[in-house]
C-alpha cells in the first residue's frame, strides 16, 4: 500500500519535513489515523445511506483507496470498499449466515 500511494503522488507526513508537533496538530496523516466510522459516514453518501453500514463499516480503507484511484484517478480515503459492497449488497452475507446456521458457534 505504501508503494501504491507513493506511486500516485499521495504522501503522508514526513518527520524530515515537518515537526512532530505540527504533524500531530493536523494534516493528511492525522486525518487518516483519526478517521472513524462517524467521519466515514459524513464523507461517504453511499455508506451513509447503506442498510449494511452497521455490519460493514465501509469495508477496507486500502481497497477503497485502490478502487477510487482506479475509477476516478483520485485517491479517496473515505470511498467504498467494492468487495464489501459485493459481499453485503450482493446477498453474500445472508447466504453465508444461512449456510453457517448448522454450526453451534454462529
Ligand atoms: S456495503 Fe458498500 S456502501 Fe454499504 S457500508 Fe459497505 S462499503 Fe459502504
Amino acid at each position: 500500500m505504501s508503494d501504491y500511494i507513493a506511486h500516485h503522488d499521495y504522501r503522508f507526513d514526513n518527520l524530515k519535513e515537518r515537526r512532530l508537533a505540527d504533524i500531530l496538530s493536523g494534516g493528511p496523516w492525522m486525518e487518516s489515523v483519526c478517521a472513524n466510522l462517524y467521519a466515514l459516514r459524513e464523507k461517504n453518501e453511499a455508506c451513509r445511506a447503506c442498510e449494511w453500514f452497521g455490519h460493514c463499516g465501509g469495508g477496507c480503507r486500502a481497497l477503497a483507496i485502490l478502487d477510487s484511484t482506479e475509477k476516478n484517478g483520485k485517491m479517496d480515503y473515505f470511498g467504498c470498499d467494492p468487495l464489501a459492497c459485493l459481499f453485503y449488497k450482493g446477498g453474500w452475507y445472508e447466504r453465508v449466515k444461512e449456510r453457517l446456521k448448522a454450526y453451534k458457534h454462529i
